[in-house]
């Protein structure tokens, strides 16, 4: 009987209340812009766990956990302006964090800077497949291990087929669309960036932020993508600086941030990050965050990428990434880079949708979805869509993060 008043009363409550729509968006920029500049969220002990306990499933060295750890994460949650001077060791301190704790505190401050309901659609093409003279270990496009991966090297695709796809792209709901060519560099390739001139031009001309990744780069020819409107220039580092010389031989670390100078100079956003799974330690993945986090500036995206092992590459038998290390990654780039796009990118294929969800919960708030990521498989426009539903997300609009480039 007392169930009964019970079920009873509470479906008439429920019948009085309005029913709310499907998708409850929560515009907290303003809340957010107001946090920045005053409010500070106010500390309780039990909010940090005692400095003494880092996760033991990170395995660390308690010499090199430093003693002070929390007080680390404490200062850089609070803060209320990006840093780019970030010791080695403060992150170490961070990324060690009892992973719940990391992800809950790389959750508020995601809520601070952004708004956790908007996650950017974004689609890559490969224009120019395979035939690269560069000997990254991970890739299927590389010339040298041709025999073992069977890849065929194509020409590069027409203007009128990317762009084609661009507005496939656009009609599924992405709003940014990259560009990626198998080169180590853009040397003697004058004609080809002519073409890519027109497809960066084509594909703004849509509306849609434009992102390419065509290798090394001078200071000119970023200059000229530049001038064709590009919104971004993606070119990772990849791995820590001290393990970069095991998987890549052919350009140096050097090179890499050069060419990212080139892209900040030219007044281009610059989109860098890496790939988990190499075969790297905790400490490397410390120093990839640690390369990126203390640019001259951030960058404006930060891909965090699932090694896909391909065989017949000399990675093709690597085993896959621990989810954890992936999350961990994610939410110390957030509390490090708080104005950043992390970006879920290589390696979501064979992601659960629940372990997705994390991962935005930590502070990633970009995908890459279509049928393809260059030479891998990708999650589809409409299995993306369905999981926005799910989970109450939706496509962030172009140029909401990136300062849009004068046309
Ligand atoms: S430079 Fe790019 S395309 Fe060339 S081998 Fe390395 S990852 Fe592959």
């Amino acid at each position: 009987m007392f169930a009964y008043r019970l079920t009873s009363r509470f479906v008439a409550a429920s019948l009085a209340r309005p029913v709310p729509p499907a998708v409850v968006r929560h515009d907290i920029r303003p809340y957010a812009a107001a946090a920045v500049g005053s409010e500070q969220p106010t500390w309780t002990r039990s909010t940090f766990p005692a400095p003494s306990s880092p996760n033991p499933a990170t395995k660390l060295d308690a010499s090199v956990y430093p003693r002070n750890a929390n007080q680390v994460l404490r200062k850089a949650v609070a803060a209320t302006t990006v840093r780019n001077d970030w010791t080695r060791e403060e992150i170490t301190a961070i990324y060690h964090e009892p992973l719940m704790e990391l992800v809950y505190q790389a959750s508020t401050v995601h809520r601070r800077f952004h708004n956790p309901a908007d996650v950017q659609l974004c689609t890559l093409m490969n224009i120019k497949t395979g035939g690269c003279t560069e000997d990254c270990k991970y890739c299927a496009q590389s010339t040298r291990y041709q025999k073992g991966t069977g890849l065929e090297a194509k020409k590069t695709e027409s203007v009128e087929a990317v762009l084609a796809a661009a507005r496939a792209a656009k009609e599924n709901g992405s709003t940014r669309f990259c560009m990626g060519a198998a080169w180590r560099d853009m040397r003697g390739r004058k004609s080809g960036l002519r073409n890519i001139a027109a497809m960066i031009s084509g594909v703004r001309a849509m509306g849609m932020e434009v992102c390419v990744t065509l290798g090394m780069i001078d200071a000119a020819q970023a200059r000229e993508l530049k001038a064709a409107g590009l919104t971004a220039y993606n070119h990772n580092v990849d791995t820590s600086r001290e393990f970069y010389p095991s998987v890549i031989s052919t350009r140096t670390y050097d090179e890499r941030l050069r060419t990212l100078g080139h892209v900040r100079d030219a007044g281009i956003s610059v989109c860098s990050g890496g790939i988990l799974g190499l075969g790297e330690k905790d400490e490397d993945r410390v120093g990839l965050l640690h390369t990126v986090s203390t640019l001259p500036a951030h960058p404006e995206s930060f891909p965090v990428n699932a090694l896909v092992p391909i065989k017949g590459t000399p990675l093709g038998n690597q085993k896959p990434i621990d989810f954890t290390d992936m999350l961990r990654t994610i939410a110390a780039a957030r509390i490090l880079m708080p104005a950043t796009i992390v970006r879920i990118a290589a390696g979501r294929k064979t992601m659960p949708e629940e372990k997705q969800a994390l991962c935005f919960m930590a502070g990633a708030n970009a995908i890459f979805t279509g049928e393809k990521m260059l030479t891998t498989e990708c999650n589809g426009y409409d299995e993306d869509k369905a999981m926005f539903e799910r989970w109450g997300l939706e496509p962030m609009k172009s140029f909401e993060k990136s300062p849009k480039p004068a046309s």
